[in-house]
């Protein structure tokens, strides 16, 4: 009896697999006419199934797109191989719209190898095109995600995600070389432990998302100097993006601006109130004083006036030598005839502490006034920072003739034998040895000389401080 209810089950139940299977399934003849059709492709299309089988035609049920495809490849394909799987094509409702499918047709023959009918299988691929759709606006997100990590990797400005949590989640190259750290290192770190001086970005105001606040300027310990980084942070989801520019070298550059402003105030002021002070005097006693007097006051007056057009002269010369604006003319002349001139210039009183030694009949190549100037600075620098003789010489070398200036002051040392040659570099910038200067004289030498093709330095002494220039020797 059990035997019985199971094929009485078994009989029924194809039946209804056939009608209600999770697939649609029709039957056409060779002409397209549809014989068979279950329940499920009924429900599916939307039809009835007297309006649709014995009635229509595969054709009547594909869209123009579809019906071309069909009779081009489809039908040729069934008839050369008796199956066909997987063809993706929609077939319309009742109501117009239409369903994407994929279609496995078998073809059956007679006897006599005529083909009879063909059976189909209907799966619908709605969900499978959603998929696929998806798969597709995927792979185009990833790749535009790619692209926007290739925009980060090269942006020139550092940028920092932080976490809600206060973690790094990003870091890209460019923050990686502001901040002196390694990504790889940092990232999934708290960035208050990872990065030194996190704290002070990390206290600036979050601007909110859209918005563009205005950054904010932070000191930044790195290593063992001070980095000045142009921060501005936005919220970014549960996180914070922080945007950073290294503005270290343009804080320099104003650091060195006011530098100027206060070494040229302070230069210019020392001779103006000389000369102001000299000549209120000589106005205000003019009758009282004698010649001689005057004569000083005079004197003074000159003297001073001339120092602050020195001052003026080699602020204008240094800023043409920075915007490369100054032409040397090089031109072969014998090496003794730089000195003339040089001395010429030095005051009466001083003269007498130069000696001065010259191997005759040397030729070099240079800018003769550029020369004259840069060996005029040494000696003015000798006579100002020493008290003792000031020896000057040349000497021939194979390719070089190398000029010395040598005093016996205090020196410089060793330490500060390439600072001097710097812009505003005085090592005794509060003057405390009373003698003025701009700190510009040694930094013009270098420019010029080095505009000559030659060299300029400091030899080691052990008193003072002695200078050489070496210029190309002209045979
Ligand atoms: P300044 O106008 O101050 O003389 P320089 O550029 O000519 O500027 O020189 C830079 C600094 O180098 C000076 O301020 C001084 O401290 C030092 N210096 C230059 N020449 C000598 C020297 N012959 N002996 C000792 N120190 C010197």
């Amino acid at each position: 009896m059990g035997e019985l209810v199971h094929r009485d089950l078994l009989e029924e139940s194809v039946e209804e697999l056939y009608e209600h299977a999770p697939a649609g399934y029709f039957s056409t003849l060779a002409d397209g006419k549809i014989v068979k059709a279950n329940a499920t492709l009924l429900a599916w299309l939307g039809y009835e199934r007297d309006d649709l089988v014995g009635r229509r035609r595969l054709h009547d049920l594909l869209p123009p797109g579809a019906r071309i495809y069909y009779e081009t490849h489809y039908a040729p394909l069934l008839q050369m191989q008796g199956s066909v799987s997987e063809i993706a094509l929609e077939l319309l409702r009742a109501d117009g719209s239409r369903l994407p499918v994929l279609l496995n047709s078998t073809l059956v023959r007679d006897e006599s190898g005529q083909p009879r009918v063909i059976r189909t299988t209907v799966v619908d691929a709605s969900d499978r095109r959603r998929y696929e759709r998806e798969l597709l606006r995927a792979r185009a997100e990833a790749e535009s995600r790619a692209r926007a990590a290739l925009a980060l990797d090269h942006v020139v400005e550092g940028v920092v995600l932080i976490g809600e949590n206060g973690t790094i989640d990003v870091l890209n190259p460019a923050a990686e070389a502001i901040l002196r750290v390694n990504a790889a290192v940092v990232i999934g770190k708290p960035a208050t432990e990872a990065i030194a001086g996190w704290e002070a970005v990390a206290g600036i105001r979050v601007g909110r998302a859209g918005e563009l606040p205005a950054p904010d300027l932070v000191p930044l310990l790195r290593g063992d100097s001070e980095a000045w980084l142009s921060v501005a942070a936005v919220a970014a989801g549960d996180g914070t993006v922080y945007t950073l520019r290294d503005v270290t070298a343009e804080r320099d550059l104003d650091r060195v601006r006011s530098d100027i402003i206060a070494i040229v105030s302070h230069e210019l002021r020392t001779p103006l109130t000389g000369v102001y002070g000299a000549a209120q005097t000589l106005l205000a006693r003019f009758e009282s004083f004698d010649d001689a007097t005057r004569r000083s006051f005079l004197e003074l007056i000159v003297g001073q006036s001339e120092r602050l057009g020195k001052i003026v002269e080699q602020m204008l010369l240094a800023s043409t030598l920075d915007a490369d604006a100054v032409q040397t003319e090089l031109g072969d002349f014998d090496a003794a005839t730089v000195f003339d001139t040089v001395l010429q210039n030095v005051e009466a009183s001083e003269r007498g502490r130069i000696i001065v030694t010259v191997e005759p009949a040397v030729t070099v190549r240079a800018d003769l006034d550029g020369l004259r100037q840069v060996i005029a600075n040494l000696v003015d620098n000798a006579l100002k920072y020493s008290a003792g003789p000031v020896r000057l010489a040349t000497e021939a070398r194979e390719v070089a003739v190398r000029f010395t200036v040598a005093d016996e002051g205090p020196g410089i040392a060793s330490t500060d034998r390439e600072r001097v040659f710097e812009r505003f570099v005085r090592l005794d910038p509060d003057q405390s040895g009373g003698v003025g200067g701009t700190g510009l004289g040694l930094y013009i030498a270098r420019e010029l000389v080095q505009r000559m093709g030659g060299r300029i330095g400091l030899l080691p002494r052990e008193r003072g401080a002695t200078f050489y220039v070496d210029v190309p020797r002209s045979y």
